[in-house]
């Protein structure tokens, strides 16, 4: 029989720098990829050797760096006992990790997914379910917020307002509504009895680091109880101490139905969470909603460990302190950087996930942000961006002070090979 395979031997071209050109994957992460080939604590190494600082943990994954012994022993043991079940059983790793998580919080059961989108799509539909059951049909509408992003997949994307994410994809799920972040005034305009949720960010991951204030929480809550809403807290980037908080929500008195967390959930490996309570599971009947893989047992296994290691007042007092430092040696860099024809205009975020604002006096913003994020790794330190002008940083959580300033050094390199 004639073999339909193509008979390929493929070579791609990868150059000095590592960077591997027009890669067999989607357009849609660019066409130079730079080519990891493995790390140690806070450090990376291509597959041409060159070093790196890890400023971004993936996208905010990594929260324990690389190369972590006792996360790879649990993995390797779990395999090798029992790989996959399903969701017609369970394990004792996933108990085991959904008790401690119900723990931690007014919450009596846990949807395990495997990523940031799929958690927020679960709380959706919680939402939905629980006004559909409760409160019958009409109130099924959702609340978003300017500048937010939960995720890729459609209902998650009907609830990102930022057209570049939604535009190629639409029309999207409807019934969605947005409000301007942080504004108390037009939340109790907009929010009556036709909403069934709320789902909002602690801090704008991708749209810009922006933080929630105070009373905008305040606001929240009480939306919430008048209209018998479901408030959820994605908290799949600020989640597990990434702010200096368990959950970022606690920093600023939100008291949220639902949490969802993702990224540094399982130390690298896809996991994530949402956390509900006992008036939703009450709801819930056989078969409402279900995943193949969410909440196996190698990747709740290994984040049980990610979990007591976080889940300590010394550990999250430590990434505060470290927050602090890092915000310290931003605005230091920010008045140290000359403006030219880029200027640093403000430093963002909290804990662990920071933000420097550039705004640009010529050029194309964007072309900025490519050539700074395109420096900062020729000067050896990976960083991120966040919505169209702010440079992120979000560092694995136990990065050290001195491997702050050598970050941040770094990175005023790059600000200076740029704006010179
Ligand atoms: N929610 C927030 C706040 C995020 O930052 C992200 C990813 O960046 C997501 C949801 C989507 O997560 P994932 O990419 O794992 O689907």
């Amino acid at each position: 029989m004639k073999s339909h395979q193509k008979q390929s031997n493929i070579e791609i071209p990868i150059d000095g720098e590592g960077i591997a050109h027009e890669p067999p994957l989607p357009r849609q992460y660019g066409t130079e990829l730079l080519v990891l080939k493995e790390g140690k604590g806070v450090y990376l190494w291509d597959v041409q050797g060159n070093k790196y600082l890890d400023f971004g943990s993936g996208i905010a994954v990594n929260a324990m760096g690389y190369g972590v012994e006792e996360i790879a022993r649990i993995a390797a043991d779990q395999i090798r006992k029992i790989v996959h079940t399903s969701n017609l059983y369970t394990t004792e790793p996933t108990l085991t990790l959904a008790s401690k998580l119900i723990a931690s919080g007014p919450f009596q059961a846990v949807h395990f997914g495997n990523s940031g989108t799929e958690a927020n799509e679960t709380a959706l539909k919680y939402a939905r379910l629980y006004a559909k059951r409760k409160r019958g049909d009409g109130h099924h509408t959702l609340l978003t917020f300017s500048h937010a992003f939960h995720g890729r997949t459609l209902g998650a994307l009907s609830v990102t307002p930022t057209e570049a994410y939604r535009e190629p994809f639409e029309p999207l799920v409807p019934g969605v509504e947005v409000c301007p972040y942080n504004d108390v005034e037009a939340l109790k305009r907009i929010v009556d009895s036709r909403f069934a949720g709320i789902i909002v960010e602690v801090v704008q991951g991708e749209g810009g680091l922006e933080v929630m204030t105070k009373e905008f929480a305040r606001a929240l809550n009480e939306v919430r109880d008048a209209f018998d809403l479901i408030l959820i807290a994605d908290e799949v980037q600020t989640g597990m101490g990434r702010t200096g908080y368990l959950y970022a929500s606690e920093s600023v008195g939100l008291k949220p139905d639902i949490i969802t967390l993702a990224k540094p959930l399982a130390g690298g490996l896809p996991l994530s969470a949402t956390l509900i309570p006992e008036k939703i599971n009450a709801l819930l009947q056989v078969g409402d909603h279900g995943t193949t893989f969410g909440g196996g047992p190698v990747t709740t296994a290994v984040a049980s460990y990610l979990w007591d290691t976080v889940n300590n007042p010394d550990f999250l007092m430590g990434v505060r302190e470290k927050g602090e430092f890092l915000g310290e040696a931003l605005e230091a860099l920010r008045k140290e950087c000359p403006s030219g024809a880029i200027r640093l205009s403000r430093v963002r975020g909290m804990g662990l996930l920071r933000g420097l604002e550039v705004e640009a006096e010529e050029g194309d913003l964007s072309e900025w942000m490519k050539r700074i994020l395109q420096a900062a790794r020729k000067e050896g330190v990976l960083v991120l961006r966040s919505g169209k002008n702010v440079i992120r940083i979000a560092p694995p959580l136990v990065i050290s002070h001195g491997e702050i300033e050598e970050g941040i050094e770094r990175l005023k390199g790059a600000l200076k090979s740029v704006s010179l």
